[in-house]
């Protein structure tokens, strides 16, 4: 069995029987620490914020890094008369706890109040069509988090949630379950982390059914010995 989702929901989502896994690799998942995050989305007729401003002869907005409450505002245009996304903004930890309690709207109107503050002159609300939406991943039952942001002591938690795709060491009932993705990597919040624990993961099952690497071409578990992340004492 593979498992690629957030560890914390195979403890609330997913009945996972304990004996699978060892106590000490329970503990890693369970202290396992997610970065919370938002986004707020809307949809506008057209990119206005490439309409050049006579007086500056600048385009009206442009990607808009703040520390206001918005903290990051991206413009996605699909062409000069065509609708538009606007990411109103993209926020993480305290800044995405701003947001959590309130419903989309009030989100959406937090975010063009500040915005608005940035470019007094630039009426983004007349542009706003259809309906907003926005996204908490903390506040998803699916995700609790948006993605692994380890604390400083963590790497032990890492490296058994990392190396247990090498299982030869385990005890037989340990055998066969695999974890793989964002929080079982070393590079969370990056998609290259969660590719990369796939590949481990992969070369375990392949290797747990009796199948193994072309000598030409070794797996990860092939050079695990030689290129393993480092083990701290306990
Ligand atoms: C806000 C945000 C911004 C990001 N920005 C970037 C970026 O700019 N660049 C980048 O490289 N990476 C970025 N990432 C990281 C990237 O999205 C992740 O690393 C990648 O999606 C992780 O893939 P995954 O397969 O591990 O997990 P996910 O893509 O999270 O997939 C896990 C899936 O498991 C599902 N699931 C949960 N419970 C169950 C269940 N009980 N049964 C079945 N399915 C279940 C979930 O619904 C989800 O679809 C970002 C992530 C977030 C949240």
């Amino acid at each position: 069995m593979l498992a690629t989702c957030q560890s914390w929901l195979l403890t609330t989502q997913v009945e996972v029987e304990e004996e699978l896994l060892s106590q000490d690799l329970w503990m890693a998942l369970d202290r396992t620490r997610y970065m919370q995050s938002a986004k707020t989305f809307v949809m506008v007729d057209r990119p206005f914020w490439r309409d050049v401003d006579p007086e500056t002869g600048r385009e009206a907005m442009s990607m808009t890094l703040t520390d206001r409450l918005t903290r990051g505002t991206y413009l996605f245009d699909d062409g000069p008369d065509r609708p538009g996304v606007i990411c109103l903004s993209y926020s993480w930890m305290s800044d995405a706890l701003k947001m959590l309690p309130h419903p989309v709207q009030r989100r959406v109107d937090l975010a063009l109040d500040a915005l608005s503050r940035i470019y007094p002159d630039v009426d983004i609300r007349s542009h706003v069509v259809g309906e907003p939406i926005t996204v908490s991943w903390e506040n998803d039952p699916y995700f609790l988090g948006a993605f692994k942001g380890a604390l400083p002591g963590h790497y032990r938690y890492n490296e058994r949630m990392y190396s247990h795709f090498v299982q030869r060491d385990l005890p037989e009932s340990e055998r066969g379950i695999f974890l793989a993705g964002d929080d079982i990597s070393f590079t969370p919040a990056w998609a290259e982390g969660a590719v990369q624990t796939a590949l481990n993961a992969v070369w375990g099952i392949m290797t747990h059914f009796g199948g193994r690497s072309a000598p030409e071409n070794p797996g990860p578990g092939d050079v695990f010995d030689e290129l393993r992340p480092v083990r701290l004492p306990d």
